[in-house]
Protein backbone atom coordinates (compact mmCIF):
# COMPACT_ATOMS: atom_id res chain seq x y z
CA UNK A 1 0.00 0.00 0.00
CA UNK A 2 1.11 3.70 -0.61
CA UNK A 3 2.10 5.79 2.31
CA UNK A 4 2.87 9.56 3.42
CA UNK A 5 6.16 8.14 3.13
CA UNK A 6 6.18 6.51 0.22
CA UNK A 7 5.03 10.00 -1.36
CA UNK A 8 7.67 12.09 0.10
CA UNK A 9 10.24 9.58 -0.79
CA UNK A 10 9.15 10.72 -4.89
CA UNK A 11 9.45 14.24 -3.65
CA UNK A 12 13.03 13.55 -2.22
CA UNK A 13 13.73 12.08 -5.79
CA UNK A 14 11.92 14.48 -7.58
CA UNK A 15 14.31 16.08 -10.26
CA UNK A 16 12.06 19.48 -10.73
CA UNK A 17 11.24 20.03 -6.86
CA UNK A 18 13.87 22.55 -6.94
CA UNK A 19 11.76 24.82 -8.65
CA UNK A 20 9.09 24.90 -5.41
CA UNK A 21 11.74 27.73 -3.68
CA UNK A 22 10.69 29.59 -6.83
CA UNK A 23 7.26 30.32 -5.47
CA UNK A 24 5.90 31.92 -1.81
CA UNK A 25 3.22 29.13 -0.57
CA UNK A 26 1.29 29.65 2.75
CA UNK A 27 2.62 27.76 5.21
CA UNK A 28 0.51 24.69 6.38
CA UNK A 29 -1.78 25.72 2.89
CA UNK A 30 -2.30 22.43 0.37
CA UNK A 31 -2.70 24.59 -2.51
CA UNK A 32 -4.06 22.50 -5.78
CA UNK A 33 -5.81 25.03 -7.98
CA UNK A 34 -2.71 26.47 -9.90
CA UNK A 35 -5.25 25.44 -13.06
CA UNK A 36 -7.19 28.51 -11.86
CA UNK A 37 -4.90 30.71 -10.41
CA UNK A 38 -1.02 30.26 -10.66
CA UNK A 39 0.65 30.56 -7.04
CA UNK A 40 2.77 33.96 -6.22
CA UNK A 41 5.95 33.81 -7.45
CA UNK A 42 8.69 34.58 -4.63
CA UNK A 43 10.01 37.65 -6.83
CA UNK A 44 7.22 39.43 -7.97
CA UNK A 45 6.57 41.81 -5.60
CA UNK A 46 10.17 42.61 -6.04
CA UNK A 47 9.91 42.95 -9.76
CA UNK A 48 6.42 44.56 -9.71
CA UNK A 49 7.83 47.33 -6.93
CA UNK A 50 10.83 47.84 -8.91
CA UNK A 51 8.50 48.59 -12.16
CA UNK A 52 6.72 50.83 -9.80
CA UNK A 53 9.37 53.01 -7.71
CA UNK A 54 12.27 53.08 -10.26
CA UNK A 55 10.68 52.56 -13.44
CA UNK A 56 7.80 54.39 -13.01
CA UNK A 57 8.85 56.73 -9.80
CA UNK A 58 12.13 57.69 -11.38
CA UNK A 59 11.97 56.95 -14.82
CA UNK A 60 8.36 58.49 -15.35
CA UNK A 61 7.25 58.75 -18.96
CA UNK A 62 10.79 58.38 -20.08
CA UNK A 63 10.18 54.58 -18.86
CA UNK A 64 8.14 54.06 -22.29
CA UNK A 65 10.75 53.59 -24.74
CA UNK A 66 11.95 50.26 -22.39
CA UNK A 67 7.98 48.89 -21.67
CA UNK A 68 7.31 49.34 -25.05
CA UNK A 69 9.09 46.15 -25.78
CA UNK A 70 7.27 43.85 -23.49
CA UNK A 71 4.77 42.68 -25.21
CA UNK A 72 6.97 41.05 -28.01
CA UNK A 73 9.76 40.23 -25.50
CA UNK A 74 6.91 38.36 -22.76
CA UNK A 75 5.91 36.26 -26.03
CA UNK A 76 8.81 35.45 -27.22
CA UNK A 77 9.41 33.54 -23.70
CA UNK A 78 5.55 32.35 -24.17
CA UNK A 79 6.51 31.22 -27.61
CA UNK A 80 9.22 28.41 -25.88
CA UNK A 81 6.52 26.80 -23.93
CA UNK A 82 4.06 26.38 -26.67
CA UNK A 83 6.62 25.15 -29.81
CA UNK A 84 6.14 28.68 -31.44
CA UNK A 85 8.37 30.72 -33.18
CA UNK A 86 9.64 33.93 -31.03
CA UNK A 87 7.91 36.78 -33.35
CA UNK A 88 4.43 34.55 -33.59
CA UNK A 89 3.68 35.51 -30.16
CA UNK A 90 2.62 38.49 -28.35
CA UNK A 91 1.54 39.46 -24.96
CA UNK A 92 -1.77 41.45 -25.51
CA UNK A 93 -5.57 42.08 -23.55
CA UNK A 94 -7.01 39.03 -22.62
CA UNK A 95 -7.99 35.70 -24.06
CA UNK A 96 -11.59 36.89 -24.51
CA UNK A 97 -10.49 39.90 -26.59
CA UNK A 98 -8.02 38.00 -28.26
CA UNK A 99 -10.04 35.19 -29.18
CA UNK A 100 -12.66 37.78 -30.65
CA UNK A 101 -9.17 38.91 -32.75
CA UNK A 102 -8.21 35.98 -33.68
CA UNK A 103 -11.51 34.49 -34.66
CA UNK A 104 -11.90 37.95 -36.99
CA UNK A 105 -8.66 37.52 -38.33
CA UNK A 106 -9.70 33.82 -39.59
CA UNK A 107 -12.78 34.71 -41.45
CA UNK A 108 -10.91 37.65 -43.25
CA UNK A 109 -8.30 34.77 -44.52
CA UNK A 110 -11.07 32.96 -45.61
CA UNK A 111 -13.63 35.84 -46.77
CA UNK A 112 -15.67 33.17 -48.83
CA UNK A 113 -16.39 30.94 -45.87
CA UNK A 114 -19.20 31.88 -43.10
CA UNK A 115 -19.24 29.01 -40.48
CA UNK A 116 -16.87 28.48 -37.06
CA UNK A 117 -16.88 25.32 -35.45
CA UNK A 118 -16.15 24.98 -32.06
CA UNK A 119 -16.91 22.29 -29.28
CA UNK A 120 -20.02 22.34 -27.16
CA UNK A 121 -19.52 22.70 -23.75
CA UNK A 122 -16.52 24.64 -24.28
CA UNK A 123 -14.85 27.25 -21.97
CA UNK A 124 -17.73 29.66 -21.64
CA UNK A 125 -16.61 32.81 -22.99
CA UNK A 126 -15.10 30.81 -26.30
CA UNK A 127 -18.61 30.57 -27.30
CA UNK A 128 -19.68 33.97 -26.21
CA UNK A 129 -16.88 35.95 -28.38
CA UNK A 130 -17.80 33.40 -31.01
CA UNK A 131 -21.17 34.06 -31.14
CA UNK A 132 -20.52 37.87 -30.43
CA UNK A 133 -18.40 37.86 -33.20
CA UNK A 134 -21.21 36.02 -35.46
CA UNK A 135 -24.08 38.62 -34.33
CA UNK A 136 -21.94 41.53 -36.26
CA UNK A 137 -22.28 39.49 -39.48
CA UNK A 138 -23.60 36.49 -40.78
CA UNK A 139 -21.42 33.52 -39.45
CA UNK A 140 -22.82 30.78 -38.39
CA UNK A 141 -20.80 29.06 -35.04
CA UNK A 142 -21.42 25.19 -35.15
CA UNK A 143 -20.82 24.24 -31.74
CA UNK A 144 -20.75 20.13 -32.15
CA UNK A 145 -19.86 17.23 -29.37
CA UNK A 146 -16.30 16.22 -29.37
CA UNK A 147 -16.81 13.48 -30.96
CA UNK A 148 -18.52 15.18 -34.21
CA UNK A 149 -15.76 17.71 -34.55
CA UNK A 150 -14.09 16.26 -37.45
CA UNK A 151 -17.49 15.47 -39.40
CA UNK A 152 -18.54 19.18 -38.74
CA UNK A 153 -15.88 20.02 -41.14
CA UNK A 154 -16.74 21.27 -44.61
CA UNK A 155 -16.21 23.54 -47.51
CA UNK A 156 -18.40 26.46 -45.94
CA UNK A 157 -15.71 26.49 -42.51
CA UNK A 158 -13.69 29.49 -42.29
CA UNK A 159 -11.99 28.57 -38.82
CA UNK A 160 -11.95 25.16 -36.36
CA UNK A 161 -11.75 27.03 -32.99
CA UNK A 162 -10.85 24.47 -29.98
CA UNK A 163 -9.63 24.50 -26.42
CA UNK A 164 -6.77 22.09 -25.80
CA UNK A 165 -7.15 21.30 -22.55
CA UNK A 166 -10.81 20.85 -21.17
CA UNK A 167 -11.60 23.35 -18.20
CA UNK A 168 -13.82 21.00 -16.71
CA UNK A 169 -12.61 17.09 -17.64
CA UNK A 170 -8.82 18.31 -18.51
CA UNK A 171 -9.57 16.35 -21.25
CA UNK A 172 -6.70 16.99 -24.18
CA UNK A 173 -7.53 17.49 -28.03
CA UNK A 174 -5.30 15.60 -30.50
CA UNK A 175 -4.41 19.25 -31.83
CA UNK A 176 -2.09 17.89 -34.85
CA UNK A 177 -4.66 15.88 -36.03
CA UNK A 178 -8.09 17.86 -35.69
CA UNK A 179 -5.55 20.64 -37.54
CA UNK A 180 -4.70 18.41 -40.09
CA UNK A 181 -8.37 18.07 -40.58
CA UNK A 182 -9.43 21.26 -40.50
CA UNK A 183 -6.99 21.93 -43.33
CA UNK A 184 -8.01 19.14 -44.98
CA UNK A 185 -11.19 21.02 -45.91
CA UNK A 186 -9.70 24.39 -46.03
CA UNK A 187 -10.16 25.78 -43.08
CA UNK A 188 -7.71 27.35 -40.46
CA UNK A 189 -7.27 25.60 -36.92
CA UNK A 190 -6.96 27.86 -34.21
CA UNK A 191 -6.49 26.98 -30.25
CA UNK A 192 -7.48 28.13 -26.74
CA UNK A 193 -4.32 27.01 -24.72
CA UNK A 194 -5.52 28.41 -21.29
CA UNK A 195 -5.05 25.56 -19.40
CA UNK A 196 -2.62 24.08 -21.63
CA UNK A 197 0.42 26.66 -21.50
CA UNK A 198 2.74 25.69 -18.82
CA UNK A 199 1.18 22.12 -17.99
CA UNK A 200 1.28 20.08 -21.07
CA UNK A 201 4.20 19.98 -24.06
CA UNK A 202 2.21 22.03 -26.69
CA UNK A 203 3.98 22.21 -30.23
CA UNK A 204 1.86 24.90 -32.20
CA UNK A 205 4.49 24.67 -35.29
CA UNK A 206 4.56 21.05 -35.17
CA UNK A 207 0.70 21.05 -35.36
CA UNK A 208 0.51 23.57 -37.74
CA UNK A 209 -1.80 25.17 -36.14
CA UNK A 210 -2.97 28.39 -37.57
CA UNK A 211 -4.29 30.48 -33.98
CA UNK A 212 -3.55 30.36 -30.93
CA UNK A 213 -4.49 32.19 -27.27
CA UNK A 214 -4.37 31.63 -23.46
CA UNK A 215 -4.43 33.43 -20.39
CA UNK A 216 -1.12 34.52 -18.13
CA UNK A 217 -2.35 33.74 -14.69
CA UNK A 218 -3.09 29.99 -14.35
CA UNK A 219 -0.32 27.60 -15.18
CA UNK A 220 1.71 30.92 -16.07
CA UNK A 221 1.68 32.14 -12.99
CA UNK A 222 1.06 35.79 -14.20
CA UNK A 223 -1.00 36.54 -10.89
CA UNK A 224 -4.95 37.79 -11.29
CA UNK A 225 -5.78 38.98 -14.12
CA UNK A 226 -2.36 38.74 -16.22
CA UNK A 227 -2.46 39.85 -19.83
CA UNK A 228 -2.98 37.40 -22.16
CA UNK A 229 -1.03 36.16 -25.37
CA UNK A 230 -1.68 35.54 -29.13
CA UNK A 231 -0.35 33.59 -32.08
CA UNK A 232 -0.51 33.70 -35.48
CA UNK A 233 1.65 31.49 -37.63
CA UNK A 234 4.15 33.38 -39.39
CA UNK A 235 2.99 31.74 -42.53
CA UNK A 236 -0.19 34.48 -42.10
CA UNK A 237 1.47 37.38 -40.80
CA UNK A 238 1.55 39.42 -44.06
CA UNK A 239 -2.14 38.98 -44.65
CA UNK A 240 -3.28 39.02 -41.24
CA UNK A 241 -5.56 41.46 -40.76
CA UNK A 242 -8.32 42.35 -37.47
CA UNK A 243 -10.90 44.78 -36.66
CA UNK A 244 -9.76 46.29 -32.99
CA UNK A 245 -7.13 48.32 -34.90
CA UNK A 246 -6.21 50.64 -32.47
CA UNK A 247 -3.56 52.83 -31.96
CA UNK A 248 -1.33 50.84 -30.25
CA UNK A 249 -1.01 48.41 -33.02
CA UNK A 250 -0.29 50.72 -35.74
CA UNK A 251 2.84 50.65 -37.28
CA UNK A 252 3.63 53.89 -36.14
CA UNK A 253 1.64 54.88 -33.34
CA UNK A 254 4.21 57.81 -32.55
CA UNK A 255 3.15 59.66 -35.83
CA UNK A 256 -0.42 60.26 -34.79
CA UNK A 257 -2.11 59.96 -38.03
CA UNK A 258 -5.56 59.83 -39.03
CA UNK A 259 -5.50 56.71 -40.80
CA UNK A 260 -4.30 52.87 -39.59
CA UNK A 261 -1.88 51.07 -40.83
CA UNK A 262 -1.09 47.69 -39.53
CA UNK A 263 2.18 47.47 -37.53
CA UNK A 264 4.43 44.34 -38.73
CA UNK A 265 3.34 40.50 -38.18
CA UNK A 266 1.76 40.07 -34.80
CA UNK A 267 1.95 42.90 -33.27
CA UNK A 268 -1.14 44.35 -35.10
CA UNK A 269 -3.15 42.25 -32.69
CA UNK A 270 -1.90 44.76 -29.86
CA UNK A 271 -4.75 46.82 -29.27
CA UNK A 272 -4.55 50.25 -26.60
CA UNK A 273 -1.71 50.84 -23.93
CA UNK A 274 -0.83 47.93 -21.98
CA UNK A 275 -0.94 47.68 -18.76
CA UNK A 276 2.53 47.66 -17.50
CA UNK A 277 2.23 46.50 -13.53
CA UNK A 278 0.89 43.24 -15.33
CA UNK A 279 3.44 42.90 -17.71
CA UNK A 280 6.07 42.77 -15.28
CA UNK A 281 3.73 40.40 -12.78
CA UNK A 282 3.57 38.07 -15.65
CA UNK A 283 7.38 38.63 -17.08
CA UNK A 284 7.98 37.32 -12.48
CA UNK A 285 5.70 34.36 -13.97
CA UNK A 286 7.07 33.26 -16.79
CA UNK A 287 11.01 33.38 -14.94
CA UNK A 288 9.60 30.73 -13.59
CA UNK A 289 10.29 28.52 -16.22
CA UNK A 290 13.80 29.53 -17.14
CA UNK A 291 15.40 26.39 -17.15
CA UNK A 292 12.69 24.13 -17.22
CA UNK A 293 11.94 21.38 -19.59
CA UNK A 294 7.70 21.31 -20.60
CA UNK A 295 8.06 18.03 -21.44
CA UNK A 296 9.45 16.72 -18.35
CA UNK A 297 7.32 19.05 -16.42
CA UNK A 298 4.17 17.94 -17.94
CA UNK A 299 5.08 14.39 -17.36
CA UNK A 300 5.82 14.96 -13.36
CA UNK A 301 2.08 17.09 -13.70
CA UNK A 302 0.46 13.31 -15.29
CA UNK A 303 2.44 11.63 -12.68
CA UNK A 304 0.93 13.70 -9.71
CA UNK A 305 -2.50 13.44 -11.38
CA UNK A 306 -2.67 9.61 -11.89
CA UNK A 307 -1.20 9.34 -8.35
CA UNK A 308 -4.39 11.26 -7.07
CA UNK A 309 -6.39 9.16 -9.00
CA UNK A 310 -5.41 5.86 -7.71
CA UNK A 311 -5.08 7.67 -4.05
CA UNK A 312 -8.55 8.30 -4.57
CA UNK A 313 -10.21 5.01 -6.53
CA UNK A 314 -8.23 4.03 -3.13
CA UNK A 315 -9.87 5.84 0.15
CA UNK A 316 -12.65 7.64 -1.45
CA UNK A 317 -15.04 5.51 -3.12
CA UNK A 318 -17.90 8.08 -3.28
CA UNK A 319 -16.05 9.92 -5.77
CA UNK A 320 -16.17 8.79 -9.77
CA UNK A 321 -13.42 9.82 -12.08
CA UNK A 322 -14.73 13.14 -14.28
CA UNK A 323 -11.36 13.11 -16.55
CA UNK A 324 -10.11 10.83 -18.54
CA UNK A 325 -6.91 8.23 -17.70
CA UNK A 326 -4.86 9.04 -20.95
CA UNK A 327 -5.20 12.23 -23.06
CA UNK A 328 -5.09 14.37 -19.70
CA UNK A 329 -4.11 17.90 -18.97
CA UNK A 330 -2.49 18.88 -15.57
CA UNK A 331 -5.43 18.37 -13.93
CA UNK A 332 -7.76 16.06 -12.30
CA UNK A 333 -11.39 16.01 -12.29
CA UNK A 334 -14.01 13.90 -9.74
CA UNK A 335 -17.69 13.54 -9.42
CA UNK A 336 -19.95 14.22 -6.64
CA UNK A 337 -24.02 15.68 -6.37
CA UNK A 338 -22.41 17.05 -3.45
CA UNK A 339 -19.32 18.93 -5.07
CA UNK A 340 -19.83 22.03 -3.76
CA UNK A 341 -20.22 21.63 0.16
CA UNK A 342 -17.30 18.83 -0.20
CA UNK A 343 -14.91 21.41 -1.45
CA UNK A 344 -15.92 24.18 0.68
CA UNK A 345 -15.57 21.73 3.87
CA UNK A 346 -11.96 20.73 2.02
CA UNK A 347 -10.85 23.97 1.99
CA UNK A 348 -11.73 24.16 5.52
CA UNK A 349 -9.42 22.08 6.33
CA UNK A 350 -6.54 23.74 4.70
CA UNK A 351 -6.89 22.04 1.14
CA UNK A 352 -7.63 24.12 -1.86
CA UNK A 353 -9.23 22.78 -5.33
CA UNK A 354 -12.19 24.22 -6.56
CA UNK A 355 -15.76 23.03 -8.37
CA UNK A 356 -17.29 23.51 -11.71
CA UNK A 357 -20.93 22.80 -11.65
CA UNK A 358 -23.00 21.06 -11.37
CA UNK A 359 -21.16 18.30 -10.09
CA UNK A 360 -17.18 18.05 -10.77
CA UNK A 361 -14.66 18.63 -8.11
CA UNK A 362 -11.41 19.97 -9.87
CA UNK A 363 -7.81 19.51 -8.41
CA UNK A 364 -4.56 21.02 -10.56
CA UNK A 365 -1.02 19.55 -10.60
CA UNK A 366 1.19 22.76 -11.45
CA UNK A 367 4.79 20.72 -11.48
CA UNK A 368 6.72 23.57 -10.58
CA UNK A 369 5.41 23.71 -6.85
CA UNK A 370 3.05 20.01 -6.18
CA UNK A 371 4.48 18.20 -4.30
CA UNK A 372 3.52 14.09 -4.32
CA UNK A 373 3.11 14.76 -0.88
CA UNK A 374 0.73 17.25 -1.63
CA UNK A 375 -1.62 14.59 -3.55
CA UNK A 376 -0.83 12.29 -0.58
CA UNK A 377 -2.55 15.15 2.10
CA UNK A 378 -5.36 16.41 -0.14
CA UNK A 379 -6.35 12.79 -0.72
CA UNK A 380 -6.40 12.46 2.89
CA UNK A 381 -8.16 15.10 3.35
CA UNK A 382 -10.67 14.77 0.94
CA UNK A 383 -11.60 10.92 2.53
CA UNK A 384 -11.75 12.36 5.95
CA UNK A 385 -14.07 14.67 4.53
CA UNK A 386 -16.54 12.47 2.93
CA UNK A 387 -15.97 9.36 5.52
CA UNK A 388 -17.08 12.00 8.66
CA UNK A 389 -20.15 13.30 6.07
CA UNK A 390 -18.71 17.08 8.12
CA UNK A 391 -19.65 18.46 4.48
CA UNK A 392 -22.97 18.29 5.22
CA UNK A 393 -22.51 20.89 7.89
CA UNK A 394 -24.87 24.06 7.32
CA UNK A 395 -21.54 25.93 7.26
CA UNK A 396 -20.83 25.16 3.46
CA UNK A 397 -24.36 24.43 2.52
CA UNK A 398 -23.99 28.33 0.79
CA UNK A 399 -23.07 28.60 -2.94
CA UNK A 400 -19.59 31.20 -3.27
CA UNK A 401 -19.34 33.82 -5.41
CA UNK A 402 -16.57 33.06 -6.91
CA UNK A 403 -15.22 29.91 -7.37
C1 LIG B 1 -9.39 30.72 -18.06
C2 LIG B 1 -9.84 30.62 -19.47
C3 LIG B 1 -10.16 31.78 -20.20
C4 LIG B 1 -10.13 33.10 -19.53
O1 LIG B 1 -10.48 34.17 -20.34
P1 LIG B 1 -10.31 35.64 -19.76
O2 LIG B 1 -10.62 36.51 -20.90
O3 LIG B 1 -8.91 35.76 -19.26
O4 LIG B 1 -11.26 35.79 -18.63
C5 LIG B 1 -10.50 31.64 -21.53
N1 LIG B 1 -10.57 30.42 -22.12
C6 LIG B 1 -10.28 29.28 -21.43
C7 LIG B 1 -10.35 27.97 -22.11
C8 LIG B 1 -9.93 29.37 -20.08
O5 LIG B 1 -9.67 28.25 -19.41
Amino acid sequence: MFTRADALALDADDPLAFARARFSLPVGLTYLDGNSLGALPRRTATRVGDTIAREWGQGLVGSWSEWFGWPAKLGAKIARLIGAGPDEVIVTDNTSVNVFKLAAAALSLRPERRVIVTEAGNFPTDLYMLRGLGSLTDIEVRAVAPAEIAGALDEHVALLWLTHTHYRTGAVHDMAALTAAAHAKGALAGWDLSHSAGAVAVDLKAAQADLATGCGYKYLNGGPGAPAYAYVAGRHHEALTQPLTGWIGHAAPFDFGDDYAPARGVARLLTGTPGVLGLAALASGLATFDGIDMPAAAAKSRALGDLFLDLAAEHCPALEPACPREGRGAQVSLRHPHAEPIMQALIARGVVGDVRPPDVLRFGFPALYTRYVDVWDGVEALAQVLESGEWQDSRFAQRRAVT
